[in-house]
Parts: C-alpha cells; sequence; structure tokens
C-alpha cells in the first residue's frame, strides 16, 4: 500500500477532505499517516482505528512517503515542499494551497475540466497537483460546457464569498461575533419601547465599537461585506481577483487567454461561495441551447429555472453547503444585446473549491 502523509487535516479543507475519505472508503486503499504542525505525538480514533500524529516538518519521516497531501496553507508549502525536493524525494505532492499552482511544473487539478491534461502531466512526469482557487474552481465546474465549446469571449465576475473560505479561524470569529452581537443586543431586542431605528442604531454602534472581536477579518464581517480578499497588488486588483483570469486560462490550457475580471467579497454566510456572472458570449446562442450546453458538461452542474420561488430556495448557500452539487440560475439575456448573458451560482468551496479535486487526484494517482 503506497505510504500517503496528511498534513492540515485538521483545518477547513482537511477535515471536509477525510469526511469525504471516509466516506468513499478511501482509506481501504492507502496506509495514512496523520501529520501535523503542532499537535504531534497524540492519538486520534477514526473508523474506530488509533492513528498516533507525526511531526508534520519531520523530513526524515516525510521523506518516506509516496504522496504528501497537504491542506495547511502556503507559508507550510513554502517551508518545506523545497526542503523535500532538495533531498531528492521523488513523491508526488498535492497540495490545497496556491504557492505552487502557477509554476510550470505544476498541474491545477480539476479532473471534469482538465482530465486529459493531467493524464498527460502524469505520463510526463508531473509530480506536484494543486488544487485550484476555490471560486475558479467552482465557476469552472458551473460554466464548463460554455468554455469547452468556446462559447465564451469573457466574464466579469462578482463573487459572494464565505467567511470559512478564510480558514476554521475565520468562522469562529464570524459565529463568535454573531453571539457577542446577541448577547450584548438582548435587552434592546426585549424592550417593546424601543423604535426599530434603536435597535439599528443600538446593533450598527456595537458593530462600530470595537467590542466584537475582529482577529481575523480585521473589521467585523457580521452584519458588514468586505469587498477584499487576500493581498493587494499593483495594478489595483486583489490577489484574489488575479487568481480568477491566470488559474482559469492554466486549468483551460488556453491557447489564448481569456479575460476574466470583477470584485470579490466576502460576506457573513458561513460555507458556500456564490458568484454573478455577466458573460459576453462569442455569438448569439438561444437560452435552451445555453441550457444544454451548461447541463451536460458534468454530472453535478445543475440548472435552476430563472423562476423567484425556486430560486430563493435552490440556489443559496444554505441549500447547497455538504454537497456536490453546482447549481447554475440566473440565467438570462441581458439588456445590452443578445450576446451578454447573466448567470449566478453556488457551491461549497470546500468540496468541489477545494477537497474534492484533491481527493480525486490522490484516488488517481494510486
Ligand atoms: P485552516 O482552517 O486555517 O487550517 C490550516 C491549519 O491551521 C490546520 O491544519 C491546523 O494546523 C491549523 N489550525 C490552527 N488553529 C486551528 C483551529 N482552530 N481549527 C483547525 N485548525 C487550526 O485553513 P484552510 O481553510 O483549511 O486552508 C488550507 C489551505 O487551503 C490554504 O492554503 C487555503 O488557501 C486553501 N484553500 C482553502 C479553502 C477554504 O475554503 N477554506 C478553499 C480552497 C483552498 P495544525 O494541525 O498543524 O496546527
Amino acid at each position: 500500500m503506497k505510504k500517503v502523509g496528511f498534513v492540515g487535516w485538521r483545518g477547513m479543507v482537511g477535515s471536509v477532505l477525510m469526511q469525504r475519505m471516509l466516506e468513499e472508503h478511501d482509506l481501504d486503499y492507502i496506509q495514512l499517516i496523520f501529520l501535523s504542525t503542532s499537535q504531534y505525538d497524540q492519538n486520534i480514533t477514526l473508523d474506530s482505528n488509533q492513528y498516533n500524529i507525526k511531526d508534520a516538518k519531520n523530513l526524515d519521516l516525510l521523506r518516506e512517503m509516496d504522496i504528501i497531501i497537504t491542506c495547511q496553507g502556503t507559508n507550510y508549502t513554502k517551508e518545506i515542499y523545497p526542503k523535500l525536493r532538495e533531498i531528492n524525494w521523488q513523491g508526488y505532492w498535492i497540495d490545497a494551497s496556491s504557492y505552487l499552482r502557477m509554476q510550470d511544473d505544476a498541474i491545477i487539478v480539476l479532473d471534469p475540466i482538465n482530465h486529459r491534461l493531467i493524464e498527460d502531466g502524469i505520463n510526463k512526469g508531473i509530480k506536484n497537483f494543486i488544487g485550484g482557487n476555490c471560486t475558479v474552481s467552482l465557476m469552472l465546474m458551473a460554466l464548463g460546457g460554455l468554455f469547452q465549446y468556446d462559447c465564451i469571449e469573457w466574464v466579469i465576475v462578482s463573487t459572494y464569498q464565505a467567511a470559512s473560505g478564510g480558514g476554521a479561524r475565520y468562522m469562529k470569529a464570524l459565529i463568535t461575533q454573531m453571539l457577542s452581537l446577541y448577547n450584548l443586543s438582548k435587552s434592546i431586542l426585549k424592550n417593546d419601547t424601543a423604535t426599530i431605528l434603536d435597535i439599528e442604531h443600538h446593533i450598527t454602534n456595537l458593530i462600530r465599537s470595537g467590542k466584537l472581536s475582529t482577529d481575523e477579518f480585521e473589521v467585523p464581517l457580521i452584519g458588514n461585506i468586505i469587498p477584499w480578499i487576500d493581498e493587494q497588488l499593483a495594478n489595483g486588483q486583489s490577489r484574489e481577483e488575479a487568481k480568477g483570469q491566470m488559474e482559469t486560462n492554466k486549468i483551460l490550457n488556453s491557447s489564448h487567454t481569456i479575460p476574466i475580471d470583477g470584485i470579490c467579497v466576502r460576506v457573513g454566510s458561513l460555507r458556500c461561495h456564490s458568484q454573478a456572472f455577466t458573460i459576453k458570449l462569442k455569438k448569439d446562442i438561444s437560452l435552451k441551447e445555453i441550457e444544454d450546453i451548461i447541463s451536460n458538461h458534468n454530472n453535478w452542474v445543475k440548472i435552476i429555472p430563472n423562476d423567484r420561488e425556486i430560486v430563493t430556495k435552490e440556489l443559496t448557500p444554505v441549500t447547497v453547503t455538504g454537497t456536490l452539487s453546482i447549481p447554475i440560475g440566473r440565467l438570462r439575456k441581458l439588456h445590452i444585446g443578445k450576446k451578454y448573458l447573466s448567470a449566478f451560482s453556488v457551491g461549497d468551496q470546500l468540496l468541489w473549491g477545494a477537497a474534492e479535486p484533491l481527493r480525486r487526484i490522490l484516488k488517481y494517482l494510486i
């Protein structure tokens, strides 16, 4: 059995990956070694088996692995990956973080979109298989058919990204803000003489007061949105926004660059990223044809009729959380012309946006 070192299993992506591996009985065909940068030398029980957690920075141990799968983040990859290759480690490196994504010797994995590229890469001896940015992978799962048939001239995307997209601590920070807000507002909510504006002023003042923990987001996310995700780049984009065009074109192995741009926004949902697309098509295609192209592309994408009641029930983070489904709706031609299409999609950024492509490449490599 192949020895697989698993780093980052405590985090958001890692825990979802573990859950999926258990559901799919992936542990039956690998020898899994749990690694942690902080919790090593302890035991965990999983499926009634006990595992001893090892030190994720122990190079002597890591070099024995056939495959290392890491959901630990960029800093870990930056520190450990080069050292391992330096000591001539020949194993496969599977990674959720962005650090190696754009390197020539790495493939961004999203097999319903680029399985041929992945197969070619394996045959050519590529050893680094990296999960894509979550919104990029979810966009490609939703619009894959339109990209496959070269229907798209450009895409403008506005994202609505959940707190858990920043990791376990971000989601906990949002929940803590929710609880603090409730505790600090209980009395005014129960006061029958308080007007609705009294309540709004009280809550807004609390959010602004600095009393809510903002360690992770810098400003409160509760009752708020934050129109910036990740670092600031010199061209005025955020790094999250820049990944849209760079990674999409790399995954598609495009012969020319398909322009993709927009604004990425953090919102107060717990899990699932939503995205509104404005798409310029290369030619006028009927809505019926567009729906057929989209829905025939993969087993997970699902067209949601442009109907108020259905959309409000089925095209929301709360409905989609924890599923592999990629619903896409609000499909209509825009007033500005027949080649302009709007669409809205929701996807679990921890499943197709992170853990699932990694789980599938692991299985594929084995
Ligand atoms: P995360 O939740 O912050 O977990 C990363 C590591 O933080 C854990 O493995 C754990 O490492 C440590 N940690 C510290 N405090 C923790 C706590 N309270 N609960 C759990 N773990 C804690 O990060 P993540 O969101 O899974 O992201 C991992 C990588 O995947 C990043 O590079 C990220 O950019 C990428 N990614 C994330 C998402 C997403 O939606 N979150 C989507 C796509 C890609 P030790 O056990 O070693 O202490």
